[in-house]
């Protein structure tokens, strides 16, 4: 008979233990949520103070300094300016990690924004000798329903690190897509490619992760706070896509993404000539 007992023991005690665990968990995820939302809050408050040193700064400029307190007004302006880089990247990744980051969709031209970027870019580019290409395809769409801030977002986070991790050679940005005619959607293939310095092998799984960054503290070459890429990784989940990167090490990297994006009624790539 006394087994019978210790069963009926054993099962209540499971059944306690796992609603305890239910509950510690559910407190865990609360306190999560509960320190994003003020790590989002901070950042925010944050910002605009900073926007003010750096304005200010930047009107000092204007003045009738000498050519030393210029400098010294510069470095206030890029210093602040890097500061709000990287209030900008704790303030996305807590709005993510809260739940509260929303995605504004409405109609806009990928092949500019590509363009855009490009722009952007290329200034350093130029600086460290490296070209970059745009291979877009001649028969996509360019006008898609997306949020075009958040997609921006990404790609120069994916560019920005291919121009930054390369020393010579290029940078491809490639765009294609698969068209599903019926449900008017195209499944969006965005590929950067560069001829950079690579990822070692065992570190390529957490390039993704938060402050991943392939050089440890101590040897830090690179500037970034390493919370690029795992912005971009949820941004595009959020997307309902996919993200992944290949990489030889010294030999360069391709980071890619696939988004499903709503075509804009009337807009086409140039039209195939189908066999006959
Ligand atoms: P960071 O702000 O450090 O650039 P990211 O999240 O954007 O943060 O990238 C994380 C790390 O992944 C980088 O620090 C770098 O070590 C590695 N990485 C990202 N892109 C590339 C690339 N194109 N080539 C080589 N390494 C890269």
């Amino acid at each position: 008979g006394g087994d019978v007992v210790s069963l009926a023991l054993d099962i209540t005690s499971t059944v306690h233990y796992e609603e305890e665990l239910r509950n510690a968990r559910e407190r865990a995820e609360a306190a999560n949520r509960a320190k994003s939302a003020f790590l989002a809050n901070m950042s925010h408050e944050i910002r605009t103070p900073m926007n003010g040193v750096v304005g200010m700064a930047e009107l000092l400029n204007d003045t009738t300094l000498n050519d030393e307190q210029k400098l010294y007004a510069t470095t206030i302006k890029n210093s602040g300016e890097a500061l709000l880089v990287i209030i900008n990247d704790v303030l996305d990744y807590s709005k993510i990690e809260a739940d509260k980051l929303v995605l504004h969709e409405e109609a806009f031209d990928l092949e500019r924004c590509i363009h855009e970027i490009v722009m952007l870019l290329q200034p350093t580019a130029r600086d460290k000798g490296l070209s970059i290409l745009v291979d877009y395809d001649l028969f996509l769409p360019t006008q898609f329903v997306g949020d075009p801030g958040r997609i921006r977002q990404v790609l120069t986070n994916l560019a920005g690190n291919a121009v930054k991790f390369t020393n010579e050679g290029h940078v491809t940005l490639r765009v294609t897509g698969i068209f599903n005619h019926d449900q008017g959607i195209c499944a969006v293939h965005c590929m950067i490619e560069d001829t950079g310095i690579g990822i070692p092998e065992e570190k390529i799984d957490h390039v993704f992760g938060e402050f991943n960054q392939v050089e440890d503290e101590r040897n830090r070459k690179f500037e970034g706070t390493g919370l690029g890429l795992a912005i971009s990784r949820r941004l595009i989940e959020m997307m309902e896509g996919e993200i992944w990167v290949e990489s030889d090490e010294g030999k360069g990297s391709c980071f890619g993404f696939r988004i499903p994006l709503p075509i804009v009624e009337g807009s086409h790539g140039a039209t195939p000539k189908l066999p006959k």
